[in-house]
Formats: C-alpha cells, structure tokens, sequence
C-alpha cells in the first residue's frame, strides 16, 4: 500500500484541486463499443456493462493527477469505476477526442486496502496508450502499442518513488505467451523494467 506521503506528498492536494476534479466525468459516457477500446489490461469487460459507469474513487483520481503531473499534462482523462467482474482490470478507450480510463472496481478495492503499486502501474499503463496517442489495432503494432505503454508504465512508477518490484507487481498475472493483442509476459516485464 502507498501512503500519501510517498506518493508524491500531494495526493490529498490533488484530488480536491480544481485541475483534478477536471478529470472526472459527472456522467457515465454511455457504454462503449468494441472499436472505441484501447487496451483491455486482463481480459475484455463485458461492453453492455460500460452504461453503467460510475464517478471514480478520490485515490484513483489521485493516482491519475499524480502520473499525469510527471509529465506537466493538463488533465485531460476522464476517469470511472465499473462492475465487470469477469476477470478484465482496466481498460482504455477514446471517442470523439475524449480520453476514457476504467477500472474495475473489484481489482481497484480502494476502501479495503489503499491505493496499490500494481494499481498504479495499471492505471499507468492505460494512460500511458492515451499520451501515445493509441488507437485500436491488431498484430504487430498492438504488441508495440502494448510494449510502449508497459514501458511508460515501469518509468512513471519510478518516477512515483516505486521499486522494480513494484511496477512489476502484476506481472505474474500477466498472459504468459502472446495473445494476439498482448505480447509474452517476458516481454511485458522487460518492457517495464526498461520504463
Ligand atoms: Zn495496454
């Protein structure tokens, strides 16, 4: 678990700062479509499930500030919690210039245990698509796409005061062949190790 004092020592400022409330969506953006989706990080949510959308929790949004402050960006995600319960994590996904993060309430039990490296280094990652600028695809460059985004991940956890361990605190759970939308998990870790 990360303190608040670790992370940055501004993570109680970010989440009730203007800038940081930016990056909130008062409503659910409607549920998404296959081809509106960046990376599903474990496995696909159940798409008729995205209507139902809700606000995130202040540590979620907090962690968000905090990756996007490391890079001087101006908040510009919009940030829900979901009900998938169907093994997916997080994903992201993009409509009409509008930056959408979600993460999965089960995976991301804020209440009950804190704010997590690994949750962290996933939000990290999704976010990581949306400043590359990613867009759905498939093959060769969805693996790079997912390489890119891994390593932003590993530099971004760095960058929060994180360990190796931390930033790879996921990874076993990872596929460990490729998949035809992620790469092996060796490849994944080294990814993020280079991040
Ligand atoms: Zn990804």
């Amino acid at each position: 678990m990360i303190t608040r004092r670790q992370l940055l020592g501004g993570l109680a400022v970010a989440a009730s700062a203007p800038t940081a409330r930016a990056a909130v969506s008062a409503t659910s953006p409607g549920a998404f479509e296959t081809e509106e989706i960046l990376c599903c990080y474990a496995a696909r949510p159940d798409f008729k499930k995205t209507s139902a959308l809700r606000a995130p929790d202040p540590l979620a949004l907090s962690a968000t500030q905090a990756i996007i402050d490391l890079i001087g960006m101006r908040p510009v995600f919009h940030v829900h919690e979901a009900d998938f319960n169907n093994g997916s994590v997080a994903f992201a996904a993009v409509r009409t210039r509008e930056r959408h993060v979600v993460y999965d309430a089960k995976w991301f039990p804020f209440e009950e245990k804190g704010l997590g490296w690994y949750m962290v280094a996933i939000l990290a990652h999704e976010i990581g698509h949306h400043i590359y600028g990613h867009t759905n695809g498939v093959g060769a460059t969805r693996h790079r796409d997912e390489l890119d985004a891994d390593r932003f991940s590993g530099w971004a956890v760095a960058r929060l005061g994180g360990a190796e361990e931390h930033a790879l605190s996921f990874a076993p759970r990872l596929t460990l062949a490729a998949t035809p939308s992620h790469p092996a998990r060796p490849d994944r870790i080294e990814a993020y190790r280079e991040g």
